[in-house]
């Protein structure tokens, strides 16, 4: 791409994993990248700069609309994707209150600062919206998975915020004719999960393991299931959420569900261990006071009218954690 035409984009949640993968694929792709972080002497901005050399940093945070504004007087962007938040569930029963400002108002935060430097309205917005707005209860639950129509009943702090949202995303698209779309992302996970997730957690243990650094791993419920893909394949997804004639939101999944146990299996099964259970302790700790117990997604419209589609199946995914985490873990031995 030229540079004169270099499209602009502003990253919110640079640090988290999506943040990573998204700033990849739009390095790849020839973008302007620009991303926002917190505060003064934040401890992995050093680690963020060493990643991705190709993105300016920009001081601010989701809390803050003021700074929001400067960021994008700074950025010029043409697209803004906004994946920060308060992001982990369990977390966010112990922290509802700064879940709700930054997951939840944080968007209108993100939103409103568009509106006010952007009086043309050529700005493109994503919304990174979440699986966890369904609530994965029996009684909403579609045979085939949830779909864009699917109706909500979110089960957390975390899922209750990122419902707001989704809402006031729609409600500035339809409000102002912005260009403003959510994408419904069921889980997805990879080598940039963070170990508070339950993969990344099963599949740094179980290397750890392999090597002698660890004896055990301690987890809550095993049977809760999840629509698992890869995050790699899920920016595309975004990316093309934001290249379409139409702002519309799209389910991103990839039609099956697999509970913990069978991840669980997979994982130790990378190592050559068939039997997990003397591996495995439960700890009431890390069980929530209410759970999610199954997701499924349908993305056939996203597959359709974006030709979106996961390309690492469920053992492809298990298989890649496993070996990424037994190559950085070997280094510690
Ligand atoms: P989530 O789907 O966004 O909540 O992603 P997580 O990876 O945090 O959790 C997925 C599922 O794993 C949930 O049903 C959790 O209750 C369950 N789970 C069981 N043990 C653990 C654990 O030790 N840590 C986490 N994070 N989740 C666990």
């Amino acid at each position: 791409m030229a540079e004169a035409t270099k499209k602009r984009a502003l990253i919110t949640g640079i640090t988290g994993q999506d943040g990573g993968h998204l700033a990849a694929l739009l390095h790849e792709k020839g973008y302007e990248i620009f991303a926002i972080i917190r505060g003064q002497h934040n401890p992995r901005r050093e680690a963020t700069e060493a990643e991705y050399p190709y993105v300016t940093l920009i001081e601010a945070d989701l809390g803050d609309q003021s700074s929001l504004i400067r960021a994008m007087q700074t950025a010029k962007p043409d697209e803004v994707y906004n994946l920060g938040a308060i992001s982990h569930v369990g977390y966010s029963f112990k922290d509802p209150m700064l879940t709700a400002d930054i997951t939840g108002k944080g968007v209108l935060n993100m939103l409103e600062a568009i509106r006010l430097t952007d009086p043309e309205n050529k700005v493109r917005f994503y919304q990174a919206s979440t699986s966890e707005m369904y609530g994965g209860l029996d009684y909403n639950r579609p045979e085939k998975g949830y779909t864009e129509e699917s109706a909500f009943h979110p089960r957390s702090p975390y899922g209750v915020a990122k419902l707001y949202g989704y809402w006031i995303t729609k409600n500035y698209r339809e409000s102002y004719d912005m260009f403003a779309v959510s994408g419904i992302l069921f889980n997805h996970e990879g080598e940039r999960r963070g170990v508070e997730f339950v993969t990344r957690k099963i599949t740094n243990a179980v290397a750890r393991i392999k090597l002698g650094l660890q004896t055990h791993i301690e987890l809550g419920d095993l049977w809760p299931q999840r629509d698992w893909g890869y995050a790699g394949d899920y920016v595309e997804g975004m990316w093309l959420m934001l290249q379409q004639d139409e702002p519309k939101d799209y389910v991103l999944a990839t039609g099956e569900t697999h509970s913990i146990e069978e991840f669980l299996t997979l994982a130790f099964k990378e190592i050559g261990i068939d039997d997990w259970k003397p591996y495995v302790k439960q700890n009431p700790a890390f069980m929530r006071p209410a759970e999610v117990d199954l997701l499924l997604g349908d993305p056939t419209k996203a597959e359709k009218e974006l030709g979106w589609k996961r390309k690492v199946d469920f053992p492809g995914l298990v298989k890649l954690m496993v070996e990424h985490d037994l190559a950085i873990e070997s280094t510690k031995v």
